[in-house]
């Protein structure tokens, strides 16, 4: 087959196979993934049809050609999906949604297939006769992951419950689907002109989003007349350039209950988007899906593949944290009740918490996340955190020319990368960093293409780091708050650990079928770094005087590290606890959404100091655990930080920028894929098992 939507004639290294995504269109890319899905499945009637028993090499041939087939189909599907994640239109969702319960019904087949999974069966039975360049760990290693994979795609059902559980899985796939349109429907169907006085304590920046807003809202609307050329959205930057500096409380208080019954009945804006009923059938198929394969509850499905070992383990790990940040967020919720009497509030409230927790960490740090953001123009915090990550891994990353590559929108950006020393090319990443309409909120990293040195043939990986942050306004370049800085680096974290793999098999290379729990400690560790003295050193240059930032400022940022780090802990906890109970439900009827109100009241009662409004409905915008990968999964965040601290805690002994603890990590976590097991790697790079010790430390929960 012939792929059409190939970069050619670029002087970017071949093995990084870039796409043109002038030519990758939605009509093209659905196409090309129904071109692939056929191809696949026909060689999958093949492999069905087959009568004899075929010998070890023949059958890895076959596992192998196979392979190769469907990662065309997730290829092209790949880019439709990230489109429909960064640049939706009504033409890209269309061909997106309407793949998915194909996709879905091929992968269950393929899971489902007996003549395949004997195929891996035989492969794992006879690995030892294989020829010596195939007889390696990471084959063996993907040839037993594969195998679990059919165990947990229902291979070994009868034919009924393989059509039943093949059901649930295409229907998953579209509800999943619409919830996360629901989101981003509802998000950006809000929008609220703003009268001139309504503008009193914005931030300038913060009045440079709403215009824009306001632009945006004329250029939809041009028969409109607006109060004024400001228009507030629910789109983050936007939300909390109101929600933290708005004084008009009234403001905040009607984007606050916006923003917190999006796709909900309680809405004010519309109820056109109710996820309510999406998140019953979710949960009901859920554990459908669990129960056909023998199993009580989802949790149990989606504890098969992790790190941690049981529900109980982690219900109580949870617990034990929420116990551990509970004093420390009551002083916190004590501090912003004195504050809210000081500004004349006669009660705090949930939309004064942003504006309030401004006010005080102001008072107290003397540290405004607006005023801090002329110290981080992007381009600055990027070549800093090059410089970290050169010191650390010793790589490089270059920038590359617009005219080298192609791209979906004209704010994205290429960087290749290098290993310092022998100066191999090892990847390359896309950054696609500004909110924007059509765009999914918050970020994160899609692992697009892996690493795979197969037949002579190199692949090498390349990934879209995405962001919400802040545009560029004018001349000027985007300038980052603080906790942009942190989720730059969050997300490199990611990107780190998808590039600088040595595994040539696709199937456990890089973060692919890395534990999902383990998965976050790369991202996380990555934080750290922003946060240190040398670092903000490294990040921060004034875009008007150029100065670094100044060292009363960077003492005070240090030291609002842990600010509110109680309440934050007990809110992340909440949340851990509402995905993993919703998960691990005994009981044989399944939930009403009553009753998963009830069981986020339950939870907030057993656990919070801050009551929200009755109206708010958390859960209805939740998409990591109904729409994302972390249904029953939540929980991974704060698991893989007890890793990432720990593991920081070893630079914090031995020198933060201890070039060889830096080149262990980069071989013993970064560079593994899932060739072994993630507690195996960690032993592996610090010598014992992790404690939460350096995760409560940091985060400021004990003296
Ligand atoms: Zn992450």
């Amino acid at each position: 087959m012939t792929d059409t939507i190939n970069l050619t004639g670029s002087p970017l290294n071949d093995n990084l196979h870039l796409v043109d995504f002038d030519k990758a269109t939605p009509e093209t890319l659905q196409a090309l993934t129904e071109q692939a899905l056929h191809a696949a499945s026909c060689q999958l009637d093949n492999i069905e049809a087959r009568q004899d028993t075929p010998d070890v090499a023949t059958a890895f041939a076959i596992i192998s050609s196979f392979d190769d087939a469907t990662a065309q189909i997730w290829r092209h599907f790949g880019i439709l999906s990230h489109l429909n994640s960064v640049a939706s239109t009504d033409d890209i969702r269309h061909a997106h949604h309407a793949l998915l319960p194909k996709l879905s019904a091929f992968g269950t087949r393929t899971g489902q297939s007996t003549a395949l999974y004997q195929l891996y069966q035989l492969v794992h039975d006879e690995f030892d006769k294989l020829p010596d360049e195939l007889r390696h760990d990471a084959q063996k290693r993907a040839i037993n992951k594969g195998l679990q994979e059919f165990v947990l795609s229902g291979v070994a059902l009868d034919d009924e419950k393989k059509s039943k559980f093949a059901a649930i899985e295409s229907q998953l796939s579209v509800s999943c689907a619409k919830f996360a349109d629901n989101i981003m429907d509802a998000t950006y169907h809000f929008a609220r002109p703003l009268k001139q006085d309504e503008l009193s304590g914005i931030s300038s920046n913060g009045l440079a989003l709403l215009k824009a807003a306001g632009d945006a809202y004329r250029a939809k609307n041009p028969n409109a007349s607006l109060p004024s050329d400001y228009v507030a959205t629910l789109d983050m930057p936007c939300y909390l350039a109101v929600m933290e500096f708005a004084d008009n409380r009234a403001l905040r208080e009607q984007l606050y209950h916006a923003y917190n019954t999006r796709a909900s009945d309680q809405s004010p804006d519309t109820t056109e988007f109710d996820n309510a009923d999406l998140m019953v059938e979710i949960l009901t198929l859920r554990k459908q899906k669990a129960e056909l394969l023998g199993m009580s509850n989802y949790s149990e499905y989606s504890l098969a593949t992790k790190m941690a070992d049981s529900s109980a383990e982690i219900e109580q790990f949870l617990l034990q944290l929420s116990a551990a940040a509970k004093p420390k967020a009551i002083a916190e919720l004590a501090e912003l009740e004195q504050a809210a009497k000081k500004f004349g509030l006669d009660k705090l409230q949930a939309w004064d918490i942003a504006y309030l927790s401004q006010k005080i960490r102001q008072e107290k740090f003397n540290l405004s996340s607006d005023a801090l953001r002329p110290y981080f123009p992007l381009p600055v915090v990027l070549d800093g955190l090059f410089d970290i990550c050169k010191s650390l891994f010793g790589i490089r990353f270059v920038q590359a020319d617009k005219a080298h590559f192609s791209a979906w929108h004209d704010d994205v950006l290429f960087y290749t990368l290098y290993d310092d020393d022998s100066d191999t090319l090892l990847g390359g990443v896309y950054l696609d960093l500004f909110a924007r309409a059509g765009k999914q909120g918050g970020a994160w990293l899609d692992d697009f293409q892996k690493r795979q040195i197969k037949d002579g043939n190199t692949r090498l990986p390349v990934c879209f780091i995405v962001g919400n942050f802040a545009p560029p306004l004018g001349d000027k370049p985007s300038l980052l708050s603080f906790d942009e800085v942190n989720t730059l680096f969050h997300e490199f974290g990611h990107a780190l650990h998808h590039l600088l793999t040595q595994i040539d098999v696709a199937a456990i290379a890089g973060i692919n079928g890395v534990e999902w729990d383990a998965v976050e400690l790369p991202s996380q560790f990555m934080e750290n770094f922003a946060i240190t003295d040398v670092g903000i050193g490294k990040i921060s240059r004034h875009i008007d005087s150029g100065e670094t930032l100044p060292a009363d400022k960077k003492d005070a940022l240090i030291a609002a590290k842990n600010f509110q780090t109680g309440l934050q802990t007990l809110r992340q906890m909440e949340f851990g606890l509402f995905d993993l109970r919703l998960h691990s439900q005994q009981s044989d009827t399944s939930l009403s959404y009553q009753d998963i109100l009830q069981t986020a009241n339950t939870i907030r009662d057993e656990i919070a100091v801050i009551t929200p409004p009755a109206y708010q409905r958390m859960g209805n915008g939740f998409s990591h655990i109904f729409a994302g990968g972390y249904a029953a999964g939540y929980y991974s965040y704060i698991w893989a930080e007890v890793l990432s601290a720990d593991a920081f805690g070893k630079f914090e002994e031995d020198g933060i920028y201890n070039a060889k603890t830096g080149r262990a990590f980069r071989q013993e976590i970064l560079a593994q894929g899932s060739l072994r097991d993630a507690k195996d790697n960690y032993l592996a790079f610090r010598g014992r098992a992790a404690t939460t010790d350096a995760l409560l430390r940091h985060r400021g929960l004990v003296e």
